[in-house]
């Protein structure tokens, strides 16, 4: 039986105000004891949100990290400097890093041996655009991104895997549940193939998620919990599908 995990992606958003309220919002609720729970602020309100989540059992993770050891790489974090600073979690190959930043899998599986050597339990995204599965080349596209991006890290203790259509992402779009299930069960079927103990690896759903859909996605046999956008900015909302876990 794997354990639900739900992870609030905040993006770029928040101030100091806005992040303390919104933590303020979800440390009013406690956390059912059968799920895992995260969320991922920026870089520069990761500090604000270790220090509210200390005496929660709310864990917090970076959206990414850089692949090599501290040194001369400018804007960059690296994977141990997020792990001093009470990270337990870190994003990688988010679409969005995928596209505004050109991320290849190659350095998704960089930053993955990095992120693992520091301690931090990685969340690997993956999914196709619209186009993609117009097209029907869906399944190719994940089952190429899962390889690139855990190349060389399969054994990664507590590996993480989101699927996340890029077209369901922010767009109000949600992948249907029996989509979703069926692209879950195919990555399933993959990280077996590649050598990751999959029945043990938790695949996430992410695009879209709000506590209107969240529990009939989490009602389907191989979805092991979300990693939500938008509605994770809202304490109600993100509450809302923590309940539904
Ligand atoms: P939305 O929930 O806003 O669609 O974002 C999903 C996402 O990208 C989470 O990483």
């Amino acid at each position: 039986m794997r354990r639900p995990l739900v992870a609030g992606n905040w993006k770029m958003h928040g101030s100091r105000d806005s992040v303390g309220t919104l933590l303020n919002g979800l440390m009013a609720q406690s956390v059912p004891e059968t799920v895992d729970v995260a969320v991922c602020p920026t870089y520069v309100h990761l500090d604000q949100a270790v220090a509210a989540c200390a005496n929660s059992v709310i864990a917090v993770g970076a959206q990414d990290c850089w692949h090599a050891e501290p040194g001369a790489y400018t804007g960059d974090v690296a994977a141990v400097m997020l792990e001093e600073l009470g990270c337990e979690w870190v994003i990688l190959g988010h679409s969005e890093r995928r596209s505004y930043h050109a991320e290849a899998d190659a350095l998704i599986a960089a930053k993955l041996q990095a992120a693992a050597a520091a301690g931090l339990k990685p969340i690997v995204c993956v999914g196709e655009t619209l186009d993609q599965r117009e097209s029907g080349e869906a399944e190719a596209v994940v089952a190429r991104q899962l390889r690139g991006s855990l190349e060389g890290a399969v054994g990664t203790a507590g590996l993480v895997i989101a699927y996340e259509p890029v077209w369901a992402i922010g767009t109000g779009l949600t992948a249907s549940p029996e989509q979703a299930q069926q692209m879950h069960a195919f990555i399933r079927k993959q990280l077996q193939d590649l050598g990751v103990d999959a029945q043990q690896t938790r695949i996430l759903y992410g695009g879209s998620v709000k506590p209107g859909n969240a529990g009939e996605l989490f009602a389907q046999d191989d979805i092991d919990g979300a990693l939500v956008g938008g509605a994770a900015l809202k304490a109600e909302d993100f509450n809302a599908i923590i309940a539904a876990a």
